[in-house]
């Protein structure tokens, strides 16, 4: 019987948590596949293709500790869902670069296709976590089957995919999944009273003052909430999809409900012990207490 034939709401949320990254079984590709600029996140210039110098051999970072102090924030932002370890235990079997260094330049540019396929599963699981119509339900789940279904093809075949022709079904699923479910909040709360806008999709609020505001229900898919001031403020039911958190300020606010957020929007966020975050997203442990 197929892992799909009773999935639920629960099943979906369980899918969801387990997309984590295991650093221990992969083979450093966030280290060495990705180009790195320098800037305030990285420290240095770091080519494709090339392992960052602070790559021990045993592919762990030899600075794992310290990177914030070593001007690299950035490698504590990062999150590939869980990617690089299939990449590397699946695709390659278990084979990394170093041994096989014939296999490096397909291993390397495999390895953002199957990002951006891990970044979809965790959108759609998580959509399916949700009370959405059957008939949503069962349009999302025929596309978790078949990403879940690319992430087993051979590197010659994830290779040959052209990632648009998924980005859109799924995406067009992800606005109507936030649109029944940002209604359905909107309905329970209420919003006649001060008729508050709630579309802010794409909105630059880069530094913005919005300390203790209920912006429940919002949508704020694409948004720039760089350095903003959201201390205190309700976000349950907010759709951040695409959402620059960078710096912003989510001590104690209520994330608990938000919508299709990701770890890595909240490790480049600012927040402390009193954030609420969905379950599926953990506490960064640069947080302040
Ligand atoms: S500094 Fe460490 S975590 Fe960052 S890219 Fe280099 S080896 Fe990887």
């Amino acid at each position: 019987m197929s892992v799909y034939s009773n999935f639920n709401r629960t099943s979906a949320k369980k899918f969801r948590e387990n997309l984590q990254a295991d650093c221990s079984s992969c083979f450093g590709l966030c280290c060495t596949a990705l180009n790195i600029s320098v800037s305030s996140d990285f420290a240095i210039n770091k080519p494709a293709g090339t392992p960052c110098s602070n790559l021990g051999t045993d592919f762990r970072c030899n600075i794992h500790s310290d990177l914030r102090e070593s001007g690299f924030k950035g490698c504590t932002v990062f999150d590939c869902l869980g990617a690089g370890q299939t990449v590397s235990q699946v695709t390659f079997e278990g084979k990394s670069w170093r041994e096989y260094p014939e296999t490096s330049e397909k291993m390397f540019s495999v390895f953002p296709i199957m990002e951006q396929l891990y970044e979809m599963m965790a959108y759609v699981s998580e959509a399916l976590s949700y009370e959405i119509s059957p008939e949503l339900h069962k349009e999302l789940l025929v596309q978790l089957q078949q990403l879940e279904g690319l992430t087993k093809l051979n590197a010659d075949g994830l290779a040959a995919l052209t990632i648009m022709e998924y980005r859109i079904p799924v995406n067009e699923l992800l606005l109507k999944t936030s649109l029944y479910i940002r209604n359905k909040l909107i309905a329970k709360i209420g919003n006649t009273k001060n008729k508050r806008k709630l579309d802010y999709r794409g909105t630059d609020w880069m530094g913005k003052k919005l300390k203790g505001r209920d912006l429940r229900a919002t949508d704020l898919r694409g948004s720039y909430l760089i350095a903003a001031d959201l201390q205190m403020s309700d976000l349950r039911g907010v759709d951040f999809i695409g959402a620059d958190l960078r710096d912003a300020n989510l001590n104690g606010a209520d994330l608990s409900t938000s919508m299709f957020l990701t770890q890595m929007q909240i490790n480049s966020a600012r927040g402390n012990k009193e954030t609420k975050l969905p379950s599926h997203i953990k506490q960064p442990s640069h947080w302040s207490a």
